[in-house]
């Protein structure tokens, strides 16, 4: 789960990281209300929409005064901004964030991602901050540095302060960027986050080490256990599709292909996945619809896969471990009799209750392309599509 910049930094804050001050605006009228407050003699506006790359695309405007706060927010309310992350469709502006302009004297770049290779927490730190670290890791890997650290003893002092030296940050600063690290650290491990990444980190001409962006993902997994940070969570700027599928425990997500995938299991997923594509098709969605799927979770997630307009055929491929076969083929006729299924269905059933639900897919009077294997199932589908 991805949140804003200003929630991002309203977590920092706590932390005792240092942060611009600032607040959200959802209107010209509250963004000149906030920055009369600040009172700061630069004011930047800054267009919140889950995905980095704003400043290149205009999403960051810096103010003088209140009049040009005021221009400057109602240009960006409402407007749909296509930034190098958010595909070439965008994303509409419905929030901003009003904060004190900072006096940079330098831009680095700093974030904490789980590694998997090592399944350790790892600080990623380089002098070269701002817009495009994709362009340091590629061109100068060596200007990235990196701590991996040890969950036992968390991030030490000691590697922050290597960090910092390493990213040339100046000596005289060094211990406020490690506690500034050090603060980082906790709130990721803290909020179970997954990355928190400040790009830029910026030295002002104050002596300060300031975060100026703040981009958080959170692990899924454990939301659950985290009531402040699911508040946070944004509907507007997910697909609703997988709000929908969120809603009942499915893992979906949407591709680019046209073949629709029911599958149980992640691993069987992927695996379909990759049969369609070796026959020649494309799938539409990753979804598992998980062990013990009940006949109402099936329709729903039937519903889903039909609710993406670029869907021409389904095929479900199930096997029926802890699923049973039945439960399977009770959800897709209904969802299929509830939405009137337009489109092909090839359906490949394996395991408990298999001829019960062949049978009940038999008698249900639908138009049911059965296939004996994963193979034979993904041959069929994409010859239909
Ligand atoms: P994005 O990563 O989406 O482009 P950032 O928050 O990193 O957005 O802002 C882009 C650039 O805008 C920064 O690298 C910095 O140069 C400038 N900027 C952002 N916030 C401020 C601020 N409060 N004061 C001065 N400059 C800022
Ligand atoms: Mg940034």
């Amino acid at each position: 789960m991805n949140i804003h910049e200003y929630q991002g930094k309203e977590i920092l804050r706590k932390y005792g990281v240092a942060v611009p001050n600032g607040s959200v605006a959802f209107s010209p009228e509250e963004a000149v209300k906030v920055a009369k407050e600040l009172g700061a003699s630069v004011t930047v506006v800054k267009a919140q929409i889950h995905a980095g790359g704003r400043g290149k695309a205009g999403g960051v405007k810096i103010a003088k005064n209140l009049e040009e706060v005021r221009a400057y927010a109602k240009e960006l309310l409402g407007k749909i901004l296509v930034t190098h992350q958010t595909g070439p469709e965008g994303k509409e502006v419905k929030r901003l964030y009003i904060e004190e302009g900072s006096d940079i004297r330098k831009e680095y770049y700093l974030s904490l991602v789980l590694d998997r290779a090592t399944s350790r927490v790892t600080l990623m730190g380089s002098e070269e901050g701002g817009m495009d670290i994709e362009e340091v890791a590629e061109a100068t890997p060596e200007k990235i540095f990196k701590e991996v650290v040890d969950p036992v003893t968390g991030l030490t002092p000691f590697q922050a302060r290597r960090m910092a030296f390493n990213m040339n940050i100046p000596p005289k600063l060094v211990n406020k960027a490690a506690k500034l690290m050090l603060g980082l650290y906790q709130a990721f491990v803290d909020k179970d986050a997954s990355i928190v990444e400040i790009n830029p980190l910026v030295v002002t001409g104050n002596d300060e080490v300031v975060a100026l962006d703040a981009k958080f993902n959170f692990d899924a997994n454990a939301l659950y256990r985290h009531k402040d940070i699911v508040e946070l969570r944004d509907y507007d700027e997910e697909d609703p599709k997988e709000i929908e599928a969120s809603k009942y425990d499915l893992s979906y997500i949407p591709l680019d292909g046209n073949i629709g995938c029911m599958v149980n299991g992640a691993g069987l997923a992927m695996a379909t996945m990759d049969t369609i594509s070796y026959y020649g098709g494309q799938p539409a969605n990753f979804l598992d619809v998980g062990g013990g799927a009940t006949a109402e979770k099936v329709t729903e997630a039937f519903k889903i896969i039909l609710s993406d307009p670029n869907v021409k055929g389904i095929f479900v491929n199930i096997f029926g471990g802890i699923m049973k076969c039945d439960v399977i083929a009770e959800g897709v006729i209904t969802a299929a009799k509830e939405v009137g299924l337009q489109v092909p269905l090839v359906v490949r059933l394996e395991g408990t209750n298999v001829d019960l639900g062949k049978e009940l897919l038999n008698a249900s009077g639908l138009n049911i392309v059965a296939a004996d294997s994963m193979a034979d199932g993904a041959q069929k589908i994409v010859k239909l599509v």
